[in-house]
């Protein structure tokens, strides 16, 4: 329940002075639907306001104070606006436009030959000069303060007059708040007190680190307490015997690598305990991650459970599949494979053998936790390469079992720790930090495009002596259709230089069936060439393929480049990785393709990605808005991110939680920034 303190600043903009049915749309268009969404709207810069004699153009779009001379009133009809020619001292005209108000209040306000002292902002209205809806002083008043003025984001149809006017009330809305944050951290900063920042934020005048910080505060809390209602549930110790899992390792051609040895020894050590284990596995590309998953699952198996794995993508799914089930051959194991593809018959029985426990190992896409599919008996939940996946959309799937399931995350890419804990903070973390031995570097070259010519022979001797590779273009701006139409052109540009039989073509408007038989073919060593887009983005293993091409590199995040250049280097064979870039780079991005070249390091590719292009682009999900963060951008301000972190651990620790003094201020924290859904979520769940 929402504190009652709060109610005002939660009230609907249509609560606000002079708010009416069209302004709440014009509102809407800026997802402004509550005060508190005003409050929270901060402007963009401030302006001076200028006072100055005469107009001139160089002035358009800027806060002015002016005398001016009214020569006529215009009105040209009742719906019209009303038009007062004026003019400045240097003999400039201007017109000043006022939506509804008369003829007769002009006469008032603005008589004919009077000069005037006039404050707004200056316009250009086709040909001419103007300014809407000006104050208007007289001359021998006090003069304006040299006020700066704060510009806030518009929608058409809102003044920024009338925007400050609405945040000014909706800030009027903030109470008096109990402080939250630890008086050493606060003391430490020099940071007002709530209100006070957010007033100093919409004045572009401070404030902005202390908001960040609350909103950070306000995750971590969430997140700690998400685990530690996960943690207090009861769950099942699964021990496993070892049978499955020594078999499988009989059965491969190496040794699993020391860190896989260790992270498995963390993971087993939690799925031993009746809390639910929370962990996410991190590893660098080509680390394996799914080695280590598989063998969690065998555990889980071994005690008589299921598991299931979920994967991102179909071809993922599929992928797995066919590696674990070659892996587990002579295994004691049913696994099965269920996309969002199954239907019917099939289906049915696949379910129906879930249900009565006939199914081990459950592999696929997020078709596998719809409310649909039922399990006999969910012990262990793997989500792969899910690093997509929020805190809520977790929290859904460990409601699938009787018990909470044990979970484990594994991502694709390396994460910097300010963003595991903002995004993964209610789980331990393992790290795989090291890769199978016997992996070459893979060489990484930057190349310009103009160049098609020599890539194209040098790919063309590279098929020719039996490699593999891959052709990545670029999403072009999002739009599939377009996206589409490139790569097919590449591709058809390629088929005519290496032979038609050789390429092949994968986008993400093929249909399903299609990708996978392109895929296998690719898979199978029938294709020398997989022309792509992002869709091979993540997970793919074909360790025969040694060459990767990327097209228009520098629109790539450099997670990404990074996530696609794992694709190679799998096996023992010297790898490749070309980056084709445009002819116009700008500095970053030679600075970004550069530190590619130069490191094969995921997590210190992940930082700098952090930091030049936030945290959608190494987690996937820019336009997912599963962010959510309105002042804090995780790349920026990284080291509030533990200082929050241990902040909340004191309150819940030491403070003594929620019930604590701290912890009722903490409470309304919660609600500000809305981070009470998931605390929600738990307990009703
Ligand atoms: P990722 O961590 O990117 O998911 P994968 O699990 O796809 O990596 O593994 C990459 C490749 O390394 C696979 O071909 C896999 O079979 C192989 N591999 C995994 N573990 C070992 C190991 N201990 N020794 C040698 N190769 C391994
Ligand atoms: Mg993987």
């Amino acid at each position: 329940m929402r504190p009652d303190i709060l109610n005002p600043l939660f009230a609907e903009v249509a609560a606000l002075k002079g708010v009416g049915p069209s302004q709440v749309r014009q509102l809407g268009r800026l997802k402004l639907t509550r005060a508190i969404d005003l409050a929270f709207h901060l402007p963009v810069m401030m302006i001076d306001r200028l006072a100055v004699d005469a107009l001139d153009e160089s002035l358009v779009g800027r806060p002015v104070v002016v005398p001016l001379t009214a020569a006529r009133h215009d009105r040209g009809g009742p719906r019209s606006p009303l038009r007062v020619a004026a003019v400045d001292r240097g003999g400039q005209w201007v017109d000043l436009v006022f939506f509804g108000q008369s003829a007769s209040w002009a006469q008032t306000r603005l008589p004919i030959g009077v000069e005037k002292r006039i404050i707004g902002k200056l316009d250009r209205y086709g040909q001419k000069l103007q300014i809407a809806h000006p104050d208007v002083q007289a001359m021998d008043g006090p003069a304006p303060p040299q006020e700066r003025e704060a510009v806030y984001p518009l929608t058409e149809g809102l003044t920024n007059r009338r925007m400050a006017q609405l945040v000014g009330e909706a800030l009027g809305r903030v109470p008096a708040l109990a402080e939250w944050i630890e008086p050493s951290v606060i003391a430490r900063a020099g940071w007002e007190n709530f209100a006070g920042s957010l007033q100093a934020a919409h004045r572009i005048d401070g404030g902005r680190d202390r908001l960040a910080y609350d909103e950070l505060l306000a995750n971590q809390l969430a997140l700690l307490l998400v685990r530690a209602d996960t943690r207090a549930r009861r769950g099942r110790a699964l021990a496993g015997d070892g049978r499955l899992t020594a078999a499988l390792l009989a059965g491969l051609p190496w040794p699993l690598t020391g860190a896989q040895r260790r992270v498995l020894g963390e993971i087993t050590g939690d799925m031993a305990q009746a809390q639910p284990m929370l962990r996410l596995l991190q590893g660098d590309v080509g680390s394996g991650k799914t080695l280590v998953g598989l063998m969690a699952m065998l555990t889980a198996v071994e005690a008589g459970t299921q598991a299931a794995l979920l994967a991102p993508t179909e071809i993922l799914a599929r992928q797995h599949h066919a590696t674990l089930t070659k892996q587990a051959a002579n295994l004691p194991v049913r696994i099965a494979l269920l996309t969002g593809r199954d239907k019917g018959k099939a289906r049915e029985a696949l379910l129906a053998d879930l249900a009565e426990g006939r199914i081990d190992i459950l592999i696929g896409t997020h078709a596998i936790f719809q409310e649909t599919v039922a399990y006999h008996d969910l012990g262990l939940v793997v989500v792969d390469e899910q690093h997509r996946f929020g805190v809520a959309q977790r929290l859904l799937l460990a409601n699938k079992a009787h018990v909470p399931p044990h979970v484990l995350a594994m991502t694709a890419t390396p994460i910097p720790r300010s963003l595991a804990l903002t995004r993964f903070g209610e789980m331990d973390q393992s790290i795989i930090d090291e890769r199978p031995p016997g992996r070459q570097p893979i060489d990484t070259r930057v190349m310009a495009t103009a160049r098609l010519d020599e890539v194209t022979a040098a790919l063309a001797r590279h098929l020719d002596g039996g490699g593999q590779a891959y052709w990545v273009c670029p999403l072009v701006d999002g739009n599939e259709d377009e996206d589409e139409a490139a790569a097919t052109t590449r591709a058809a540009f390629l088929k005519a230089r290496l032979g038609e039989g050789k390429v092949g073509l994968v986008h993400g408007r093929m249909k399903g069936p299609d990708k996978d038989a392109v895929m296998a073919e690719f898979a199978a060593g029938r294709l020398g060439l997989l022309v792509a887009t992002t869709v091979i983005e993540v997970g793919v293993d074909v360790p025969n393929a040694t060459l990767m091409i990327i097209e228009a590199a520098e629109r790539f995040g450099l997670a990404q480049l990074h996530q696609l250049r794992g694709r190679v280097g799998r096996g023992a064979g010297h790898s490749v990785c070309l980056l084709l870039r445009g002819d116009e780079l700008s500095e970053t991005a030679r600075e970004r393709l550069k530190l590619l070249r130069e490191t094969n390091d995921g997590f210190r590719i992940a930082e700098a990605d952090l930091k030049l292009r936030g945290p959608g682009e190494i987690l996937g999900t820019r336009q997912s808005g599963e962010e959510a963060f309105r002042f804090a951008d995780p790349g920026r301000v990284q080291h509030y991110v533990t200082m929050a972190r241990d902040d909340a651990r004191l309150l819940l620790e030491r403070d003594g939680g929620l019930a604590g003094v701290r912890g009722q201020a903490a409470r309304v924290l919660l609600y500000l920034f809305e981070r009470d859904a998931g605390v929600a979520l738990l307990r009703s769940g």
